[in-house]
């Protein structure tokens, strides 16, 4: 056994242990310069102070049992009905607070699988039609649940075609998922025809809205792109959007709605002969963090739609002014035509390859997600990139060039690699490979391979 990492056999103490973890901090992605362009959303120091005073109000209380902390209960009722307002649902929409938005896209696989059991006697292996460009959460969710995913390459336009969707829909379909916007290229699925689809067919279409629920509902007409996308849509089943993505809650909070009970009943776990006592549970988790959701309900209520409409607005002028920037330059173009807050980029010219530009984005200090199928850079924007905009497009300028003068620099770094995974044709290797990596990171040493 390594012998560093034993529980102390005397506790450090306070300071001891706070000095540890800030020195820890030093190396990590600067998220407020903001030097990332995934996983943080952040919007200042003061909305992030309300958001901690809120879940450590809440810190020790555990939503396990919806009938002793009321306060929790509540809170969750009400942040489920205030998106659900927000989504146009009525008063018959239901739902419940999750972990985030990964709970949310499983919770409705097990919701909809159990739903078709229950109704359809002629189903045999569920199937869940799920476009390539969907979260990898369904994924792992057919192959947690055992819904064989039913995968449907996008169109040139690199949205799901409700034609090919059609085609796929046969008697052990469950479910049909579709993005609004989808997380590689922020693109939005066309809703209204895929529900006019679904609803003609008998079967459930779930929105993933976990990245843009709290955004495309305050675009407002002037920039006025976003067709609807939620309950307005007849056929609709079930929405999951995050808090905490552009609800800029504490990390640990989705909401999963459905258009009624008859639905959302599948989702319950219920049983009423353990030992432990009658038990009845609405997600995955066991005991579930009451901070996160007081912190939910705290972003909410403290931002108001007011606050959303701004935020929504300012994003998108980041957003455009990044995207016009980008396909300004010479040798880069965005990938489909992306209405939403996120969008990715790829190289128009043979020799310019997109992933060594990657390298130089990095050397120059930016943390960038790398896209496959296509290749492509990725950008997650927030209100706070207003700040680097143009030192950004300034260094991507120079990474062109830098690129374009040196090609080579596509066998170098982490391009290398990265041109290696995308394009390997055997993906079962690749996934062997990860596995390998898993292993070794996981592993009693925590290495990179
Ligand atoms: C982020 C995201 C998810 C998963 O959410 P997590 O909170 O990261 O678990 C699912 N779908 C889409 C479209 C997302 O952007």
């Amino acid at each position: 056994m390594n012998e560093d990492f034993r529980i102390p056999e005397k506790g450090l103490g306070r300071e001891e242990v706070m000095a540890a973890l800030t020195s820890r901090k030093t190396g990590d992605p600067d998220y407020k310069a903001p030097r990332t362009w995934s996983l943080v959303y952040y919007l200042d120091d003061e909305h992030t102070r309300l958001v901690q005073e809120a879940y450590n109000l809440y810190f020790s209380e555990n939503a396990l049992n919806p009938i002793a902390f009321k306060s929790l209960k509540g809170m969750e009722h009400e942040g489920v009905r205030m998106t659900a307002e927000m989504l146009h649902g009525d008063g018959e929409t239901v739902g419940t607070m999750t972990s985030g938005g990964t709970e949310s896209c499983l919770l409705a696989v097990k919701t909809w699988r159990d739903y078709a059991r229950a109704k359809k006697r002629l189903i045999r292996k569920p199937e869940m039609i799920v476009a390539d460009t969907a979260h990898v959460a369904w994924l792992k969710g057919g192959e947690y649940f055992d819904v064989k995913v039913v995968p449907v390459p996008v169109g040139k336009d690199l949205r799901l075609d409700p034609e090919e969707t059609a085609r796929k829909i046969n008697r052990n379909t469950i479910l049909i998922v579709a993005s609004a916007p989808d997380y590689p290229h922020g693109m939005i699925d066309p809703i209204e025809e895929l529900g006019a689809l679904a609803q003609g067919r008998g079967i459930p279409l779930h929105v993933d809205s976990c990245l843009g629920g709290f955004l495309l509902p305050f675009v407002d007409g002037e920039v006025g792109r976003i067709p609807p996308f939620d309950f307005r849509v007849p056929g609709v089943c079930s929405i999951s959007a995050d808090v905490h993505k552009y609800g800029f809650a504490a990390k640990g909070a989705s909401v999963i709605l459905y258009r009624n009970m008859d639905y959302m009943e599948h989702q319950f776990f219920i049983d009423q002969n353990w030992p432990g006592g009658v038990f009845l549970s609405h997600g995955l988790l066991g005991t579930r963090p009451g901070g996160a959701i007081a912190a939910a309900w705290a972003s909410m209520m403290a931002i108001g739609k007011e606050g959303y409409r701004g935020y929504a607005r300012s994003t998108l002028e980041v957003t455009d002014r990044l995207k016009s920037g980008i396909t300004d330059i010479e040798g880069l173009e965005i990938l489909g035509n992306p209405q939403a807050s996120v969008f990715s980029y790829g190289s128009t010219e043979r020799g310019l390859d997109i992933y060594a530009i990657g390298d130089q984005m990095e050397e120059r200090g930016w943390h960038i997600d790398r896209l496959q199928r296509p290749e492509g850079l990725h950008a997650m924007v927030t209100p706070r990139h207003a700040l680097v905009v143009d030192r950004y497009l300034a260094d991507l300028r120079e990474a062109v060039s830098t690129v374009r003068a040196d090609p080579k620099l596509k066998r170098k770094g982490d391009a290398a690699m990265y041109g290696m995974i995308s394009r390997v044709p055997i993906r079962r290797a690749i996934r062997a490979e990860v596995r390998k990596m898993a292993r070794a990171l996981y592993g009693p040493e925590n290495r990179m391979p």
